[in-house]
């Protein structure tokens, strides 16, 4: 479960408290969930965006390089990225690496020579931000390829946004990827003339295309070992 908090006036928020209130409400009633907070932008102060992370969720988000998004610059200077890396290996937090743009892959290898981080990462790659990486399928087998070879041991997925969430799912099963993405922080609709009714629709769907590809959701259990987490 990736999180982000927001202040009462809807503005994405760095405040620890707001975390942690998610973090305890999510172990209570999901119990051997995976917790992984946000370290992304959308507004938020650079400075503050590891300011959770001493709460010490299973994973947080870590995007190694910038790229444009719709409005703004998603800024990431080597210096946050590195920053937040050493502060994630502090703190006992798994990375999940967000990839927007080729440029990221050895982003995230200068961090492993540098000591900040295992060879294992989990790796998403997040395709059809507009004016970032599009949503074409031979990109993904171009950044695949990539990863591979700069990143062997990293498991992945990859994250398709808006009406891209369907078919890059399909891809990314079709490819053997070690999970898939899906919920409403991505795309808020079933079809281009129907809104999800929650995530948990979204779920649902993506569990039905795993399912098509002769394969079944990892439970919690199951998935913290794949992902070289310890045990809830
Ligand atoms: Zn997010």
């Amino acid at each position: 479960m990736h999180i982000h908090v927001r202040n009462p006036d809807e503005s994405a928020s760095s405040d620890p408290a707001l975390f942690a209130q998610v973090q305890e409400g999510v172990r209570k009633h999901c119990p051997g969930m995976i917790v992984q907070f946000s370290t992304g932008g959308r507004g938020r102060d650079p400075a503050a965006r590891g300011n959770a992370l001493d709460l010490r969720p299973d994973m947080a988000s870590l995007s190694t390089g910038s790229v444009n998004f719709p409005t703004i610059v998603y800024e990431n200077s080597a210096a946050l990225v590195t920053d937040l890396a050493t502060r994630m290996q502090a703190h006992g937090v798994r990375p999940e690496i967000e990839i927007f743009d080729l440029s990221h892959l050895p982003g995230t290898r200068r961090l492993m020579d540098a000591g900040l981080m295992d060879e294992r990462p989990h790796v998403q790659v997040v395709m059809g931000v507009k004016n970032a990486l599009p949503a074409e399928e031979h990109l993904l087998d171009l950044m695949l390829g990539e990863l591979r070879r700069v990143l062997p041991q990293a498991t992945w997925t990859a994250a398709g946004i808006g009406a891209n969430q369907a078919r890059v799912m399909e891809w990314v099963l079709a490819r053997g990827g070690d999970g898939v993405r899906t919920g409403l922080e991505d795309n808020i609709r079933v079809s281009h003339d129907r809104l999800a009714a929650s995530d948990a629709e979204l779920v649902r769907l993506a569990a039905e295309a795993v399912a098509r590809h002769g394969r079944r959701p990892a439970t919690p259990a199951e998935a913290r070992a794949a992902l070289g987490l310890h045990a809830a």
